[in-house]
């Protein structure tokens, strides 16, 4: 029996495999590059010496079982399913293989084959039956071109990210930054050149940077209890919602579900702290706040459509031991990068709950001024809600007047970057929340976690939401498959520049 890698006991390593790992590991860029500058990181305040070791021992690790599994996979003769590899790793956890062979294919070691296949099934188009053909995508995996010294390929900073123009502006890359070099508001992203230590960690948990959706397809697959939908994700049950409180209904965008769940854990002290989003000191630009009392949550009620760099202040809230984190698709992908990649495990590993709301797009302080402008004539100060509905973009104003506009004569305003998001539901959440499939004063939920259904189901016992199955309502759950199938249709591919 060998070492532990995560706390767990190998029993098929021999020691002189593990012993080489290790040696090879610890010459890994980054593991190297945090080394090297460890003055210069802990001068710089962010993370206390205790926590800048825990990060290089967990980066440690986790490259000691790549290298495991890259110095395994060198014997192989052949290509292989990823299945199939899972298979001969019997002591290693499959969804660390899985995630390892992901990383190992970014690092240059491993290279990805992809096979198509044509199929006819049938398909019911406006009515008929039809016989249609769809493609099917098969993967296998091989060290790459059958190299044993291979170069490890070293990520660059997030900087390449914003120059593809791709970048969503989550703010993660700055809260990770061990020596602060990055700067990400709203609209802008900015990286101190003479600060930057080269360490790629910012790139290696981006959401923009390299895919992991087959790593969750995988991992998500071998849990017999979830359903796994291609337009939804997984998810353990869905459910159509409305809040039983008045004072949320005054606030709340659709059901009030995400309130209303964040008041029953801060009060029932599961949570000690949340972290939301609220008008900043102009009305409708978010702002993103941490919230540790209940009399400050309904400030941060109701859709503010413009983006919010919301995970900038995750590293302010590391004092709390357990958090509630609320956001839209592309921040709860880089939460779960820094999950699966240890690069931001250690320090947020107080994240406890993660609720993500559902998001077509999202649209700039200044253009969302100019759309109220242009389509309503109206001044931003004078709208009391926002809302997307059926097909329309709807604005209320304070005289109580409710004005609406076709969704398509708006959508020139969003993002650009929003149109390089294949996630409609935010599928890396405890429980996903929108307004797709619920009928009206509802929010369609959907709960992925065990931790997730058990909150929401002692929420549901305690009286504060009523709910009804997402399947038994209307339009319900086929609708939040069908725009899912249609934002991932719709997708455009990230193309990152190879300098
Ligand atoms: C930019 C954006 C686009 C959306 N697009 C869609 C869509 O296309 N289809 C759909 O069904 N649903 C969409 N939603 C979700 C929907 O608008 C509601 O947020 C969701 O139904 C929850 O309603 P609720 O009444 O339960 O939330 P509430 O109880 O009102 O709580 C709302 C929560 O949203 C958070 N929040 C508000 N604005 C932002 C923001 N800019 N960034 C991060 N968090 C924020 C607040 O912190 C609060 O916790 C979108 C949300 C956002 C933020
Ligand atoms: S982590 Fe977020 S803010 Fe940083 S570059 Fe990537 S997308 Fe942009
Ligand atoms: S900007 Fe990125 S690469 Fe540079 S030091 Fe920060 S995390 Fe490392
Ligand atoms: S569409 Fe995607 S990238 Fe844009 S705000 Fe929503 S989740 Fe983020």
């Amino acid at each position: 029996m060998v070492q532990l890698i995560d706390k767990k006991v190998f029993d098929n390593i021999t020691p002189k495999e593990l012993i080489d790992a290790t040696y090879e590991a610890s010459n890994n860029f980054q593991v190297r590059a945090l080394f090297e500058a460890k003055d210069e990181i802990l001068e710089c305040g962010k993370y206390t010496e205790n926590q800048f070791y825990d990060l290089l021992d967990s980066m440690i690790d986790a490259e000691t079982e790549r290298k495991i599994i890259l110095n395994k996979m060198k014997t192989f003769q052949e290509a292989l399913f990823i299945e199939d590899i899972v298979d001969k790793f019997q002591s290693i956890p499959p969804e660390n293989v899985i995630r390892d062979i992901i990383y190992l294919r970014e690092q240059g070691f491993i290279d990805e084959q992809e096979e198509v296949k044509t199929k006819t099934i049938t398909k019911k188009v406006k009515g008929e039956e039809k016989e249609v053909e769809i493609k099917e995508y098969f993967y296998r995996y091989i060290v790459s071109n059958g190299k044993l010294d291979i170069e490890e390929r070293h990520f660059k900073p997030v900087s390449i990210i914003d120059e593809a123009g791709v970048c969503c502006r989550c703010g993660y890359c700055s809260a990770i930054c061990p020596v602060n070099a990055i700067e990400v508001t709203a609209d802008t992203l900015e990286i101190d050149k003479d600060v930057c230590m080269k360490c790629g960690l910012c790139f290696s948990i981006c959401p923009r940077s390299f895919s992991i959706g087959k790593a969750y397809e995988y991992i998500k697959k071998l849990d017999n209890e979830l359903n796994y939908s291609e337009k939804m994700g997984a998810y353990l049950s869905s459910y159509a919602g409305t809040t039983t409180k008045g004072e949320i209904k005054k606030v709340r965008q659709d059901g009030g579900i995400v309130t209303s769940l964040l008041e029953y854990m801060l009060e029932n002290d599961i949570i000690d702290a949340i972290i939301a989003v609220q008008h900043s000191d102009k009305l409708w630009k978010p702002e993103p706040v941490i919230v540790d009392k209940v009399e400050d949550l309904y400030k941060t009620a109701g859709t503010k459509y413009a983006n919010s760099p919301s995970l900038n202040i995750l590293d302010k809230a590391m004092d709390y031991e357990r958090v509630a984190f609320v956001g839209v698709p592309c921040m709860l992908k880089a939460l779960e990068k820094g999950d699966l990649f240890p690069a931001g495990k250690i320090f947020f590993k107080n994240i406890k709950y993660k609720i993500g709301l559902f998001c077509m797009e999202s649209f700039s302080y200044n253009d969302i001024i100019s759309l109220v402008e242009n389509e309503f004539d109206e001044d931003i100060n004078n709208l009391t809600k926002m809302n997307i509905d059926k097909g329309k973009f709807i604005i209320n104003l304070k005289n109580d007047e409710e004005k609406k506009v076709p969704l398509k004569e708006v959508q020139k305003y969003a993002r650009d970057t929003c149109h390089y998001c294949d996630d409609l539901t935010s599928i890396y959440a405890d429980i996903s929340v929108g307004s797709i499939g619920a009928p009206g004063g509802n929010s369609a939920v959907i709960v992925r976690s065990k931790i997730g259904e058990e909150i929401y189901q002692k929420a549901v016992k305690a009286g504060i939401i009523e709910s009804k199955n997402l399947t038994d309502v209307k339009p319900g759950k086929f609708l939040v498959e069908k725009i899912g199938g249609i934002k991932k249709n719709k997708c455009k591919p990230i193309q990152l520049s190879e300098e």
